[in-house]
């Protein structure tokens, strides 16, 4: 079933449906996205593209757009709340992982700017204002109901609507997602008012007794992207993220060392979103609707892969629709392709926020193992991830 001329419905135009779209396109597909948000918000923080996300990119010729808009990191750091020395670095330039890709950094709306200016040349249509708020099996095709009460009808429905996503409860996921116990401050500071000693092109890790920041600069050096994740029984909020006060993220990290704070003390237009997860489904499609990125499997941010394994889905999507006889056979053997590394990468990401929210015994324990190993056996540090940035989808890994 070659995709070309085939018509393709993407729900979502974020970046794991703008991703799907340029793969189809590129393959001769007639593709239209339904998005329900107005146009490109210039809302979002940074998003880390490492070189397992990267590769797709370069194959659908966005390398240029993504090297010049970006930062490409040179280190992550790894580091004791408490200590000024690193627990760990991982050279991100002189080590590859098997896969020469750059880890590129970036604002997420310059992300999706790129994306959506190149879908657009190839001719995909994205309908802006368009929120889907019912989904039906109409026996030969699907039939989408809008909030403006108007319909499209689809043989091929690519749900990337998100966490929330409707396309799911089509599939037959009806459970809620979980709250995992953890929320997370996003905020962007402009870099001239940084008094921490952040050095640029690197990302740092700050971990401490039930909580810890990451900081990265984006746009050059302008802003520093800042995340900062705090343990917390329940999440009563209503909304899933929600604007916050400063004086609430003060107050968690009020115990860690005076440069922190004060890099705290100058965030602006901070956000506080609760981290949510849905079990992996065991099946990710019907036979003409299929699930990608947040959709079908949304994880926690502390690998920096959910936007990543969105990216990739695309990419192996649309080479299956391409590659395979029919629809459901395609669907079938995306989901087998994707499956095992997907609860991969969802578990170590979980395993990350266990090990950097230690406490007590244990975080001193994991401090002084992750400085010997990478002290003694910097390769040990180094190669801990290969399996997971080495891989390259675009060239059939
Ligand atoms: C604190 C934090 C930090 C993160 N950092 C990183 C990182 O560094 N690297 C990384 O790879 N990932 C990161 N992530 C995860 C990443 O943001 C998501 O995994 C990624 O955005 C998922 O992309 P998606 O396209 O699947 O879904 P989304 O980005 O959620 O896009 C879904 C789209 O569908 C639209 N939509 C939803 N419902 C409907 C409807 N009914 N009708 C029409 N349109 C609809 C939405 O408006 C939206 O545009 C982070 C997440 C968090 C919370």
């Amino acid at each position: 079933m070659a995709l070309k001329n085939k018509c393709i419905t993407i729900l979502g135009a974020g970046i794991g449906g703008l991703t799907s779209a340029i793969a189809m396109a590129r393959l001769g597909s007639d593709v239209t996205i339904f998005e329900r948000a107005q146009k490109n918000q210039n809302t979002g923080a940074g998003i880390q593209i490492s070189p397992n996300g990267f590769g797709v990119m370069r194959a659908l010729g966005l390398k240029e757009a993504l090297v010049s808009q970006g930062n490409a990191l040179e280190y992550i750091n790894v580091q004791n709340y408490k200590k000024p020395s690193f627990s760990a670095r991982v050279d991100l330039i002189n080590v590859t992982h098997g896969n020469v890709n750059p880890h590129i950094v970036i604002h997420r709306f310059d992300l999706i700017n790129i994306l959506m200016k190149t879908a657009l040349k190839l001719g995909v249509k994205i309908i802006f204002n368009k929120q889907a708020m019912d989904i039906t099996d109409a026996g030969s095709s699907l039939r989408i109901k809008f909030t403006d009460e108007t319909f499209h009808g689809c043989q091929i429905l690519v749900g990337a609507d998100g966490i929330h996503s409707l396309t799911r409860k089509v599939i037959g996921c009806a459970e809620e997602p979980k709250f995992t116990g953890k929320v997370a401050w996003r905020a962007l500071i402009e870099s001239k008012f940084i008094p921490l000693n952040d050095i640029p092109n690197e990302a740092t890790i700050r971990f401490g007794p039930n909580r810890h920041i990451v900081t990265y600069p984006i746009r050059g050096g302008k802003l520093i992207n800042l995340v900062a994740v705090e343990k917390r029984e329940e999440w009563t909020a209503e909304g899933w993220d929600q604007p916050d006060n400063r004086a609430n993220l003060e107050k968690s990290f009020q115990h860690w060392p005076t440069d922190v704070r004060k890099l705290l003390s100058v965030a602006e237009n901070i956000k506080l979103w609760g981290l949510f997860v849905h079990e992996l489904p065991k099946k990710w499609h019907s036979n003409m609707a299929v699930l990608i990125g947040d959709a079908c499997h949304p994880m926690v941010p502390f690998l920096g892969q959910g936007a990543n394994m969105a990216i990739e889905d695309a990419w192996v999507l649309a080479e299956e629709l391409d590659n395979s006889n029919n629809v459901l056979d395609a669907f079938k053997i995306f989901q087998t392709r994707r499956f095992k590394r997907i609860a991969k990468v969802a578990s170590a990401s979980s395993s990350n926020g266990d090990i950097y929210h230690a406490v007590g015994v244990r975080a001193n324990l994991i401090n002084i193992g992750m400085k010997a190993s990478y002290r003694l056996k910097p390769s040990f540090i180094q190669s801990k991830y290969d399996w997971l940035y080495g891989v390259d989808v675009s060239r059939g890994d």
